[in-house]
């Protein structure tokens, strides 16, 4: 993939944003442990960066996805994690399905005000009981006239304190797991929604994680996207978005985290010399600097693929996985030559190795990775476990 001239233009506006409406700002955003959500997004939503790749009818630049990845990886220039991955949340994790199978009504009533940044959505999958294992969760929805009444318990789920509507996957009917689910809109003003718990987190502080339960919870049937028992497939396919932009989002803050430390070993003296003149700091980070670019291009070429219409399962499980294992590995080699400033809170080695921790667990934990590529790859068989859940 080769970003264009509009490509870079969209990241320089990105960027622009990012240096004067969301760096000045996010040191006091972490400490305070929440962000002002629909006060960025109506920014992002005002300069057409919320919907590129969706449809002009709702609002949307009509691009392709190469041009949301893009964006992805600017975002990576947010000197924290957490206010990304809300942005992140909203483009390219609770509207993909929408985007793509909801009803005109719902496009316009829930996917314009999105993109236009004056709502902020979440999205619901994982549950106190279940987490990897997708297909076992217990929300359930049973109709009553032309509505469902939703209970259940909702975990983990970003920006869910702050936003205005929840993409909920929910148990439609009893029956086989993978296809008794659907993807419903839910309100978050809706009677019967308690946001019953604010989860405080070892990284990622300025992004809101909620602990959200339903009791009886009315909405119209109309809500829900595309057809009823088809929310697995729907979120398997919206999964693959998401985790396409946990690999671009990651690009820039590792690159960056090597440039620091580089900077950093260049100026600090020790036995006579500086850091940097350690062979064994500049082998680590030129491997290091070499393994990110792997990342990238394997992020880019399952892009592409995606571009392209093609099924990237195999290729965007990889990708996570590797930005999952490689931020580890960079956030905690980088912060070891830091020495005891690398331990220190605000060093920005420190809050990537605390944000950078979740891309192991968040979106489909490591081992869940596996699972899928085992299966793709033709050692497991199709529907035994483990990762199941993740790959139909
Ligand atoms: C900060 C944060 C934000 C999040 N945001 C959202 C959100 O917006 N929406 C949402 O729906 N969810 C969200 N999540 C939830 C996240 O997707 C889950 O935490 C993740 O899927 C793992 O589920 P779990 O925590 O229940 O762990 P479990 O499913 O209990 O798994 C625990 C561990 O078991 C291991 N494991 C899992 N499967 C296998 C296997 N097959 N073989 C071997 N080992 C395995 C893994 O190491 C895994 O970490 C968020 C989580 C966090 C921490």
């Amino acid at each position: 993939m080769n970003y264009t001239h509009e490509h870079l233009e969209i990241q320089k506006t990105m960027r622009r944003f990012i240096d004067e409406r969301i760096n000045p700002h996010v040191d006091a955003w972490e400490a305070e442990e929440a962000f002002p959500a629909h006060e960025v997004f109506a920014g992002l939503g005002a300069l057409g960066l919320l919907g590129l790749n969706k449809p002009e009818a709702y609002g949307g630049a009509g691009l392709d996805y190469s041009y949301a990845m893009a964006l992805a990886e600017a975002l990576g220039h947010v000197r924290c994690g957490g206010v990304p991955m809300a942005i992140g949340v909203q483009t390219d994790m609770c509207t993909p399905a929408l985007a793509r199978f909801g009803s005109d009504e719902l496009r316009r009533e829930f996917l314009a005000p999105a993109i236009a940044g004056q709502t902020v959505g979440c999205i619901g999958v994982s549950e106190p009981g279940a987490g990897s294992d997708v297909a076992g969760l217990k929300s359930h929805a049973r109709k009553d006239g032309g509505d469902y009444l939703i209970s259940g318990q909702k975990m983990w789920i970003t920006n869910s304190l702050q936003a205005d509507w929840m993409c909920m996957l929910v148990n439609t009917s009893d029956g086989p797991v993978h296809r008794n689910k659907s993807l419903v809109m839910v309100p978050m003003d809706s009677p019967g929604i308690e946001k019953a718990q604010k989860i405080r987190k070892i990284g990622m502080h300025s992004s809101d994680t909620g602990l959200i339960y339903f009791d009886e919870v009315r909405v119209p049937q109309r809500y829900r996207i595309g057809e009823e028992g088809q929310g697995f497939v729907y979120q398997m396919q919206q999964f693959q978005e998401e985790r396409l932009w946990c690999a671009a989002s990651s690009l820039v803050p590792l690159d960056d985290c090597i440039a620091e430390t580089i900077e950093w070993a260049q100026q600090r003296k020790l036995f006579g010399g500086t850091l940097a003149d350690q062979q064994w700091v500049q082998f680590k980070l030129a491997e290091l600097k070499t393994e990110v670019e792997a990342l990238r291009a394997l992020t880019y070429r399952a892009c592409d693929l995606h571009v392209q219409g093609q099924d990237v399962t195999e290729l965007a499980s990889m990708a996570k996985l590797k930005t999952g294992r490689l931020t580890r590995e960079v956030a905690d080699t980088c912060l070891q030559f830091w020495g005891g400033m690398g331990f220190t809170w605000d060093n920005r080695v420190s809050r990537l190795y605390r944000d950078g921790r979740l891309a192991s667990i968040g979106g489909g934990a490591d081992e869940v990775m596996l699972g899928i590529l085992a299966k793709t790859m033709g050692i497991a068989k199709r529907g035994s476990p483990p990762g199941r859940s993740h790959c139909v």
